[in-house]
Formats: C-alpha cells, sequence, structure tokens
C-alpha cells in the first residue's frame, strides 16, 4: 500500500491530525491497535484550551439546525 501519511493512533490528537490533513487535501491513513471506540467516556468536559484550539481553527462557531 503507497500512503504519504501514516498516522498511528486514532485518539483525538491522531484523528485531528487525520481531519486538517484531509481539509487540505491530503488522504493520510490512520491505523490504532483497537479495532472500536474505548468503553468508557473520556470526553465529559472540553477542556478551555481545546475550545481555544478549535476557535483558532474555526471550529468553535455555532449553528442553529
Ligand atoms: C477515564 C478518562 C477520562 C477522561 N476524561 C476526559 C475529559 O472529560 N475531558 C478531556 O479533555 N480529557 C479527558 N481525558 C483525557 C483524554 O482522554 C486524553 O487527553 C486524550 O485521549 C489524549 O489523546 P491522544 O490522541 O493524545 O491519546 P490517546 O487518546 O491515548 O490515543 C492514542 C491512541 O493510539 C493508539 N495506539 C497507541 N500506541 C499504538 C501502537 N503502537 N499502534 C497502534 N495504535 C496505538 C491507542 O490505542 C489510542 O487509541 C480522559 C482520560 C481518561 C483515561
Amino acid at each position: 500500500m503507497d500512503v504519504e501519511v501514516l498516522i498511528v493512533g486514532a485518539g483525538p490528537t491522531g484523528s485531528m491530525l487525520a481531519n486538517q490533513l484531509a481539509r487540505r487535501g491530503m488522504r493520510p491513513l490512520i491505523i490504532n491497535r483497537h479495532s472500536g471506540p474505548a468503553q468508557q467516556t473520556r470526553a465529559m468536559a472540553v477542556q478551555a484550551r481545546t475550545l481555544e484550539i478549535y476557535s483558532k481553527m474555526g471550529l468553535n462557531e455555532q449553528h442553529t439546525h
């Protein structure tokens, strides 16, 4: 298999990296040693610093549906 970028780890860091690369037209391959998501929640709250980063990326805009 021929891939430009291989991301090892599909947690928040790897997932965000894959997302950002895809937004820029790249097609990264992301792999993880587990076949599915973790069974316990790890996202009860979003840290303020995370929201700042989302804001810089334009990801925290409010949408009405
Ligand atoms: C119980 C719990 C509750 C939490 N609650 C919150 C919360 O409410 N709010 C918050 O902001 N944060 C929370 N956190 C912290 C948050 O989960 C971490 O900060 C975040 O997951 C880190 O993301 P990451 O992508 O860097 O690492 P990880 O989420 O650890 O992802 C790394 C991934 O890489 C995979 N991997 C590792 N090595 C290999 C390998 N050699 N080959 C293939 N795959 C590999 C792992 O399986 C994993 O899926 C919580 C954490 C825990 C444990």
